[in-house]
């Protein structure tokens, strides 16, 4: 067992320790190679858990936190969009980029050429910046290929990287992001064919934890998305959505009433949402780096979220439209300015309610003896500083299941 010590276990962040010896300042965790199988004072070790040290870290009084959670991502895509921002930026409006072939099925384009290697590796790319910033969890969603092959192949590289790094991937099929050309205004036989096609092949092959859908008036509508998720429920696969970013479309409440993890965007959701919401115990999560790449003006709920005591997450919706996100913390610094979270709120949106976004709030998320060790050590004093500073990384060492990755090496 690896005795980590000199930490600085804040007392913001006390409320998520289940501390064994709660006599002296809690400033020790005791890790096997998986859990946390102990948090308390250094002064409080006893002899019989001395015995069991293998190995002690001092961290000199360096803050740490659980381990950080992404619970919203589309972070496997081909291509960019940086010249489309460019031709926005110019005036160009979205309708006519659209037209010429720009928008979300440019990407679409660009990922289906991509081969399976290739994706791999400009993701692999991408997700090194949320391994060295202190994250041991991340949700990945399809939604690029709106094919058997396409959607195959990025659910194929989801799966890839859950294998081959030392992170906790949820992969999530959003075939249902946007309708592909081969079936233009034919959205019901599109969900028609991934619920008797695309879901099976994702099952048989155990390629998904989780089906999310696009419920909007530019997506899919209430029926079609009700259709999918139970389908999705059916098949034994957690349940996401995507609702309330454009307009007020009812998805939230349809989805908690089918037991959704969580519900996702959320600037529209209303009262009755909220009620659902609270009702089912789901998570909100909430993507303020969208709100802000895309210069939108309507704010998410927050106050009325906070009274109801919904979980609110937060994401970085790193994708290549709308948050082309490479600095994954700078999340929780738009979360605080731009939706006047707490810093508080903004690290439990990207620990301990990430994790419930996922269903993993019982194994992760917090720093709680039992829990897996996930952990993140800081060159910070405090958590607000994880809110505050914009831009860099703080990240001194990351602990996944008791795996020790020091980043100033
Ligand atoms: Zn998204």
């Amino acid at each position: 067992m690896i005795l980590l010590k000199n930490l600085n276990i804040e007392p913001c962040l006390q409320s998520d320790v289940h501390i064994i010896d709660d006599k002296g300042i809690p400033d020790s965790i005791i890790i096997d190679q998986q859990h946390i199988q102990w948090v308390g004072s250094s002064t409080h070790l006893t002899a019989e858990l001395k015995e069991n040290i293998t190995k002690e870290i001092d961290f000199q009084g360096r803050l740490v936190t659980p381990g950080l959670i992404d619970c919203h991502t589309h972070l496997i895509f081909g291509g960019n969009r940086a010249e489309e921002y460019q031709q926005r930026l110019s005036g160009i409006s979205y309708e006519t980029i659209a037209r010429q072939g720009g928008g979300i099925l440019s990407t679409v384009e660009a990922t289906r050429k991509a081969s399976e290697e290739k994706l791999f590796e400009d993701s692999t790319k991408r997700l090194m910046n949320w391994l060295n910033s202190g994250f041991t969890g991340i949700e990945i969603k399809s939604g690029y290929g709106l094919n058997q092959q396409a959607e195959l192949k990025m659910l194929r590289v989801a799966d890839k990287i859950a294998k081959q790094f030392p992170l906790h991937v949820e992969r999530t099929l959003l075939a249902a992001h946007t309708l592909p050309p081969e079936f233009k205004g034919r959205a019901e036989e599109y969900i028609n064919w991934i619920i008797g096609s695309l879901l099976p092949e994702v099952v048989s092959n155990n390629l998904a934890d989780a089906v999310d859908v696009f419920c909007e008036t530019v997506g899919f509508n209430l029926t079609q998305s009700k259709k999918l998720l139970l389908a999705a429920r059916e098949a034994g696969l957690k349940l996401k959505i995507h609702a309330e970013q454009l307009s007020d479309s009812q998805g939230t409440r349809m989805a908690t009433e089918l037991g959704a993890l969580s519900s996702d965007h959320l600037e529209y959701l209303s009262l009755s949402g909220i009620k659902s919401m609270q009702t089912n115990s789901t998570t909100a999560v909430l993507l303020p780096v969208a709100y802000y790449f895309l210069s939108e003006t309507q704010l998410p709920p927050v106050q009325a979220l906070r009274e109801a005591g919904i979980a609110i997450a937060i994401a970085s919706d790193a994708n290549p439209g709308s948050s082309p996100v490479l600095s994954p913390l700078l999340t929780m610094n738009m979360a605080t300015t731009l939706f006047k979270l707490t810093p508080q709120e903004a690290l439990r949106g990207m620990t301990i309610n990430a994790a419930k976004a996922l269903g993993l709030e019982k194994q992760t998320g917090s720093i709680e003896v039992g829990k897996l060790a996930d952990l993140a050590i800081w060159d910070l004093q405090h958590p607000a500083e994880l809110s505050y500073w914009i831009g860099g990384n703080p990240c001194h060492t990351r602990i996944y299941q008791g795996e020790v990755f020091n980043l100033t090496a």
